[in-house]
């Protein structure tokens, strides 16, 4: 398999050739850390990493194709498309969800909760969307420990079944995914849930196979409406917003992957969800809309998707709101 994220060291020097919305997206992630209040929840995103995806990773698509969108979205280089790594944190009421964990490795996500106003030992329940690398990377620090001492890990049984087979071989992720879900297992706060678990009260795991066979969103009812943390639903927005068929090399099952895909799209559109994905722009919050036959990604504005009377104030069991990254530039598209 290949490596999953592929970054080069002209990225950042190429980023006066980025359209507008791309060159906002990374000037916000350099903090590495926005919070959006909606409604009830406080939801920060946390940026691990970018990077840039080749062609020859994707499928379904042709070259003429995939370098006309990389173009149009204003990406560096015609056989590349930038992608990002975030993790996201809700705060929901007394407790604390934060979704996936990062690559793990350089400067991990621990010190990015604490930057956006939270200790990692505040974290109640670490909701994992599946078994990749660049999402469970962060579950351990740096001598073997759970970077989240107190918190429970919440795991898609699909993605345990697949990546820690009880018997025949390994799979490729299996080293990892043991060793990693391994401290929290041994201290008794490991839960294989089956797909649509409820996790918490007003949180719900979906099922969105196809990436991988567990690969799960999140759900978090709100008083301003749905909150879905999606995963890996996207990887590379300039592509698969407008093709939603495309499929990666990293796509377990690719149909199953490119179907899930449409189908969350419609449903988020027709819900007018709010959406925290994966590899998404940071702050990588926002909402799908229709255009064209295809969809489009439109970054979090906290005017138009608050209810009447705006956001409840942050109270003194969460962060302030952060000041001066309000996503407010469309995304490149
Ligand atoms: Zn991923």
């Amino acid at each position: 398999m290949k490596p999953l994220f592929f970054f080069t060291a002209v990225f950042v020097l190429a980023l006066v050739a980025l359209a507008p919305g791309v060159r906002k997206a990374l000037a916000d992630a350099e903090g590495g850390w926005h919070t959006a209040q909606y409604g009830d929840l406080a939801v920060t995103a946390l940026s691990d990493s970018t990077g840039m995806m080749p062609f020859t990773i994707f499928y379904d698509i042709t070259a003429e194709d995939f370098e006309a969108l990389a173009a149009a979205g204003g990406s560096p280089s015609a056989n590349e498309v930038p992608s990002w790594i975030n993790a996201f944190l809700v705060k929901k009421g007394d407790e604390l969800f934060l979704v996936d964990t990062g690559m793990g490795v350089g400067p991990s996500i621990v010190p990015l909760v604490s930057a956006a106003g939270y200790s990692p030992d505040q974290v109640t329940h670490v909701l994992i969307t599946h078994f990749h690398s660049d999402h469970i990377g962060g579950l351990l620090d740096g001598d073997g420990s759970p970077s989240f001492p107190n918190a429970t890990l919440y795991a898609p049984v699909r993605d345990e079944e697949y990546f820690i087979p009880k018997s025949g071989p390994d799979v490729n992720g299996t080293e990892l995914a043991r060793k990693v879900t391994g401290p929290y297992r041994s201290a008794g706060r490991y839960r294989a849930f089956d797909p649509g678990a409820q996790i918490a009260p007003g949180v719900k795991s979906s099922s969105l196979w196809g990436h991988t066979p567990g690969h799960t969103g999140f759900a978090f009812e709100s008083s301003a409406g749905p909150l879905l943390c999606w995963g890996d639903v996207v990887h590379a927005y300039l592509i698969q917003f407008s093709r939603p068929e495309v499929t990666l090399s990293y796509d377990v099952d690719r149909p199953g992957a490119a179907a899930t895909r449409r189908k969350v799209f419609n449903e988020a559109a027709d819900g007018r969800w709010l959406v925290a994905g994966a590899h998404l722009p940071f702050p990588a919050i926002g909402q799908v809309t229709r255009r064209n036959g295809g969809f489009v990604w439109s970054p979090y504005q906290a005017s138009e998707t608050e209810p009447a009377g705006g956001a409840p104030a942050s109270g003194a069991d969460g962060p302030p709101a952060a000041e001066g990254s309000a996503p407010t530039a469309p995304a490149a598209d």
